[in-house]
């Protein structure tokens, strides 16, 4: 698959001539118009904290140039409160216009007593699919070369349940929930986009050999899905060994099948493989709405206001939801405005070992898009 970054995530890549997005099928076959006034779209735009609402302003800033037709609508939500009005607000948002663009929200360690509201969001929308795809970057000097991983991450269940409760004083207890239905609607997912995008291989990872029950459903259903798939080739990983072996031979994984948790450790070994928290984006899809947003999900509150977060992850995060939103001509302006960037100015910001600004960046992938509209 040769589309650059998530455009083939997306299923869009336009040198591949892949097949349309799943995410937009999904779309269709819900059959619920998205919000398009006056031919522009209305998406909602949710900041979240640390370095989200700057991010968010570049967004706006390279859409302008782009010329891309599309609102937003700008849900601030408060993460210190137990008072959810503002989640209820944003999620209800989503829903009026099918999909959003998302900063971390912090959610504080201290106080179990207030919900994620990331995840809340999650769960309410049903997006139970959150797909990264792990790209190596010509132009960012890692370890490792040629890395091409797509992580289907279950998103809905699993580990974050967010059902944790003591018994009695020093004994508490956490709910990993596992459903037939869920793990295989996102197994079905995952192989389905697996054979739409050319790929060979989907790598189920589990600790089935601790958790016989739980995860020793998600092995049984996985294998049961694969059985429908007999084009694609089938394989499942422990963990801890999916650990070892993707930074030592990262190459031999395609597709890979994740509960929540492994998920988001492991999207996140696998954007460290690849340049860090700065770079891709992900993807969390459902039968309805979506939501885009930085791959790894990091709020960089240290970095806020400091002109050096590496605005690219963000950037890509919005070209995928152009893309979603069959826009894919600005999808594609952006896209190949920040690979430019990226991998031939090399402007880099410095977790990528560079020493240009957030605003370097920004300003460059500009240059590329007015260049590339004159
Ligand atoms: P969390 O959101 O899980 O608290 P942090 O916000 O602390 O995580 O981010 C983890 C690490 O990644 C930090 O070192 C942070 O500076 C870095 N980081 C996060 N986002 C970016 C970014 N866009 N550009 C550069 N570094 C980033
Ligand atoms: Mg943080």
């Amino acid at each position: 698959m040769s589309g650059s970054l998530s455009r083939g995530l997306l299923g869009l890549g336009r040198k591949t001539g892949a097949a349309p997005a799943l995410a937009r099928n999904y779309l269709k076959s819900a059959n619920i118009p998205l919000a398009k006034y006056g031919g522009r779209h209305t998406v909602t735009m949710l900041p979240g904290d640390g370095i989200g609402p700057e991010m968010m302003g570049y967004v706006k800033e390279i859409f302008r140039y782009a010329g891309a037709p599309v609102d937003f609508e700008t849900v601030h939500l408060d993460p210190t409160t137990d008072n959810y009005d503002d989640l209820y607000n944003a999620i209800s948002s989503v829903k009026r216009n099918g999909c959003a663009i998302k900063g971390n929200i912090e959610t504080k360690l201290n106080r179990p007593d207030i919900k994620s509201r990331n995840v809340e969001m999650r769960n309410d929308l049903d997006l139970f699919v959150n797909i990264v795809r792990g790209k190596s970057q010509a132009g960012v000097k890692t370890r490792h070369e040629d890395i091409d991983i797509v992580m289907m991450r279950q998103n809905t269940e699993g580990e974050y349940s967010m059902m944790e409760h003591e018994n009695v004083p020093g004994v508490v207890e956490s709910l990993k929930i596992m459903t037939d239905g869920h793990a295989e609607r996102l197994c079905r997912y995952s192989f389905e986009w697996a054979r739409a995008n050319g790929r060979k291989k989907v790598t189920l990872i589990h600790k089935a050999n601790i958790m016989k029950v739980t995860d020793g459903l998600f092995l049984e259903v996985s294998r049961r899905v694969a059985k429908d798939f007999p084009d694609i080739q089938h394989e499942q990983m422990i963990i801890d060994n999916c650990c070892m072996q993707l930074v030592s031979n990262p190459w031999q994984f395609d597709v890979m099948i994740l509960t929540n948790l492994y998920g988001t450790i492991v999207a996140n070994l696998v954007c460290g493989l690849i340049g860090g928290p700065g770079v891709i984006s992900g993807i969390n899809v459902g039968p309805r709405y979506a939501i885009f947003e930085p791959a790894t999900r990091n709020t960089g509150s240290k970095l806020t206001g400091s002109n050096r977060a590496n605005p690219c992850a963000m950037i890509n995060a919005s070209a995928d939801m152009l893309a979603h939103l069959g826009l894919d001509y600005h999808s594609g302006l952006i896209r190949d405005a920040v690979d430019t960037t990226i991998n031939v100015d090399m402007v880099h910001t410095e977790d990528v070992g560079g020493r240009a600004t957030s605003m370097d960046v920004v300003q460059n992938v500009i240059n590329h898009i007015k260049s590339s509209t004159k």
